[in-house]
């Protein structure tokens, strides 16, 4: 494994078994995750991007399953494995995952250093005074930019967007190597939203932090990330820097999704995406995107396209390879 790859997803497939099937949410999913930097992950609502997450961070509970693959931190095999070795070993220490709509986990019934202070007492593995655990907490709240008032509120005194920047201060007390957020921004206003990709951006260049963020809108993530992963029914269809990927998009759904976004000033009407995701209870054979590609060719409707590598981006379209 090369030294700058801190995260391997190898072939990783999963989904949910359900009454009516099983949902196909994560296909055969490939990806290295460098050392150090943050990696966006782009996709329609309903693609796959939370699952993605929930099965890297090893937290597979049913209805959802793992079907097949291996997920390798630092060349160890993490998922499949145990969860007491992922509780003891990897989570909050090693790798943290802020889930979708953290800034509704807070017990409101608890103030916010209360919060801290249990995560330390259980992940910690050293006696700490109540006072050495405020002056940790103290420090990292202040490093992050958080005013310490903070601490001694309660949940519902604190906006959405502060709570989720404190949500994200809880997720790293321990100094993780890396960070899972799942849509840290949605539901917040464009300030906000800067103050907390501007966030993400200090614990990579202050901590060497390696981050994932997870969004439906490219956009936003492109204000921040290195590399943009793109998915799209459960599959990674892209893999690219984020020059690469917006100058010159190489899968015909990333082009869709640059060409959605509005742009400054102009008025002519924005070519969207037609049609609709698929059902991934029964997700189209061949090619997942061929009933809404403007590219579709015969093989792809049957065919699954191969994974190429075109330097250093990934791309998993027929138009690619013969
Ligand atoms: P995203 O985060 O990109 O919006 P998700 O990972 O949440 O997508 O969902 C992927 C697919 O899995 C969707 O089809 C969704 O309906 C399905 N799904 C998610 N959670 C469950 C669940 N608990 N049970 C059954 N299906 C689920
Ligand atoms: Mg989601």
């Amino acid at each position: 494994m090369s030294s700058n790859i801190i995260m391997k997803i190898n072939n990783v497939s999963g989904g949910y078994d359900t009454p009516r099937g099983f949902v196909s949410a994560v296909n055969n999913v490939k990806l290295d995750i460098l050392q150090g930097e943050i990696l966006g992950i782009a996709g329609e609502s309903g693609c796959g991007k939370s699952t993605l997450m929930k099965i890297i961070y090893g937290y597979i509970k049913p209805p959802l399953k793992l079907i097949s693959g291996e997920v390798l931190f630092e060349d160890k095999i993490i998922v499949p494995s145990d969860e007491k070795f992922l509780e003891r070993d990897i989570w909050w220490k090693k790798i943290s995952w802020i889930p979708q709509a953290a800034q509704n986990i807070f017990n409101p019934l608890k103030r916010i250093i209360d919060h801290f202070e249990e995560t330390l007492n259980t992940h910690l593995h050293k006696r700490v005074t109540k006072s050495e655990l405020r002056e940790i907490v103290e420090k990292h709240i202040i490093d992050l930019g958080l005013p310490k008032e903070v601490l001694d509120s309660y949940p519902h005194q604190l906006s959405g967007g502060m709570r989720q920047r404190v949500a994200i201060a809880l997720a790293t007390i321990l100094r993780p190597k890396i960070v899972l957020a799942d849509e840290p921004t949605s539901a917040l206003d464009v300030m906000t939203q800067k103050v907390i990709l501007h966030l993400f951006k200090k614990l990579q260049s202050t901590q060497n932090m390696t981050i994932v963020l997870v969004s439906h809108d490219i956009h936003m993530l492109s204000v921040v990330v290195d590399r943009i992963a793109v998915m799209y029914a459960g599959e990674i269809v892209e893999v690219g820097s984020i020059k690469d990927i917006f100058e010159n998009p190489l899968h015909p759904y990333t082009e869709a999704l640059i060409e959605s976004i509005p742009k400054i000033g102009e008025k002519k009407f924005i070519k969207g995406l037609g049609g609709q995701p698929p059902n991934l209870l029964n997700p189209p054979p061949g090619c997942r995107f061929h009933p809404r590609c403007r590219y579709v060719m015969e093989k792809c409707k049957n065919q699954e396209p191969p994974t190429v590598k075109i330097d250093d981006r990934i791309v998993k379209c027929w138009k690619y390879s013969s």
